[in-house]
C-alpha cells in the first residue's frame, strides 16, 4: 500500500497544479484560458465552450508542433509539452440548432467500480479539491426556484436514468421513464430536485421542457445543470474521466445542501466519484419501447426516498443496499 501512494505521489508532480494561461484564437479574437497541467484536453475545450459557446465536440485545436495529441481528450496538458502564454488556435462552428443529435455522442456502457482505497485516494486528494474549488467559482448554478428550508437535496441524471436517450420515438414522452411525474411529485415533499447531466444546458431544458417537467403544477425543480460543472478526474486504475462533484452544489449553498442530506441518481457509478457515499446507481432504462411497460424503478425508488426523507444524515447508509432498506422497513412496521 506505502509504495502504491509512493508512487502516485512522485507521479502527479506539484508542476501540475499550477495554473497555466492559454490564449486560444478563434474567429478572429483571442481568449484566455486558465486552465492546470492536471486538467485534461477535454477539460480544456469545456473551458473553451465557456467562452466561445463552441461545443467541446465540435471543437479542433491546433499548435504547430503538437501534431494530433490535441485531439485526444484524455491526454492530461501535463503530459504535453504546453506552457504559460502559449498560443492556439480553435476551429469550431457554435451550434445554432438547439437540437443536439446524442446519437453522435460515445455510449459508455463500461461502468466501472474502483476499489474502496482509490475511492478515498481519489476523492481527498488536493488536486481533485482544488480542481473542485475552482469549478464552484467558475460555474454559477442557476436556480430556477428557490431553495427551500428544512428540504433535502435530490440530484438526477437524464439519460437512461429519466430518459431512454438512445431509442427514437415519434414523441419524446415514449422515451421517459415510467412513473416520472409520480416520482418528482412524491420527491418533491421532501426533497429539492436538481437535474444534473453531462450534456450541455440547452438539451436538458429542451429535454425537460419535451417531458413536460419544467411546467408540472405538482412540483418544482430547483436548478438544472450541465457537463461545464464536471471535473476531470484521473484516477491510477481508470485512467482519466469525468464525474459530478455535488461539493460544487455545496459550495454554493451551504446553508440548505450538504453531504448529510444530499442524494443522487446515476446510472454510471463513475460520476459519484467524488461523493461516493451520496450516490445511488439507478438501474439503467434502456430500450423503451420494450421496457416501457415492466419498469418500476423509480416507483420503488420513491419508496426508498421517503423511508430515509427523516434521517439527519443520509451519508451513513449504504445506497447498494436501498432495495432490502425498502423490504427492512416493511417488515418493521408489519411487525409493530
Ligand atoms: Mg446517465
Amino acid at each position: 500500500m506505502a509504495s502504491l501512494a509512493d508512487a502516485s505521489a512522485s507521479a502527479s508532480s506539484p508542476v501540475s497544479e499550477e495554473e497555466i494561461t492559454l490564449i486560444v484564437k478563434w474567429s478572429g479574437k483571442e481568449y484566455t484560458i486558465r486552465v492546470c497541467g492536471d486538467d485534461s484536453i477535454s477539460e480544456l475545450k469545456r473551458r473553451i465552450c465557456e467562452v466561445t459557446n463552441v461545443l467541446p465536440k465540435r471543437q479542433k485545436l491546433l499548435y504547430p508542433k503538437m501534431g494530433n495529441k490535441l485531439a485526444d481528450d484524455s491526454l492530461l496538458l501535463g503530459q504535453i509539452p504546453i506552457k504559460s502564454s502559449l498560443k492556439m488556435t480553435m476551429i469550431g462552428t457554435v451550434e445554432d440548432e438547439i437540437i443536439i443529435d446524442q446519437a453522435d455522442a460515445p455510449e459508455i456502457i463500461d461502468d466501472f467500480e474502483i476499489g474502496q482505497d482509490e475511492l478515498v485516494d481519489v476523492k481527498d486528494k488536493d488536486v481533485n479539491k482544488q480542481k473542485l474549488r475552482r469549478r464552484a467559482q467558475q460555474y454559477k448554478i442557476n436556480l430556477l426556484n428557490p431553495c427551500r428550508a428544512g428540504k433535502k437535496l435530490l440530484v438526477l441524471d437524464i439519460d437512461y436514468t429519466l430518459f431512454d436517450h438512445r431509442s427514437t420515438a415519434e414523441n419524446p414522452l415514449q422515451l421517459m421513464r415510467p412513473y416520472l411525474h409520480e416520482f418528482l411529485t412524491a420527491a418533491y415533499a421532501e426533497y429539492d430536485i436538481m437535474i444534473w447531466s453531462a450534456t450541455n444546458l440547452k438539451w436538458v431544458q429542451l429535454k425537460m421542457d419535451q417531458l413536460g417537467v419544467l411546467s408540472n403544477p405538482n412540483y418544482k425543480i430547483t436548478a438544472l445543470m450541465d457537463h461545464m460543472a464536471m471535473i476531470t478526474i484521473h484516477s491510477d486504475s481508470r485512467g482519466v474521466f469525468d464525474c459530478k462533484p455535488l461539493g460544487l452544489i455545496w459550495a454554493q449553498f451551504p446553508e440548505y445542501y450538504s453531504e448529510k442530506n444530499t442524494i443522487m441518481f446515476d446510472d454510471l457509478r463513475r460520476n459519484f466519484v467524488m461523493n461516493p457515499q451520496n450516490g445511488l446507481t439507478i438501474r439503467p432504462f434502456r430500450k423503451a419501447h420494450a421496457n416501457r411497460e415492466t419498469d418500476e424503478e423509480l416507483l420503488k425508488l420513491t419508496q426508498y426516498l421517503l423511508a430515509i426523507a427523516d434521517l439527519e444524515d443520509l451519508s451513513v447508509l449504504n445506497h447498494k443496499n436501498w432495495e432490502f432498506y425498502n423490504e427492512d422497513n416493511a417488515k418493521r412496521r408489519r411487525h409493530h
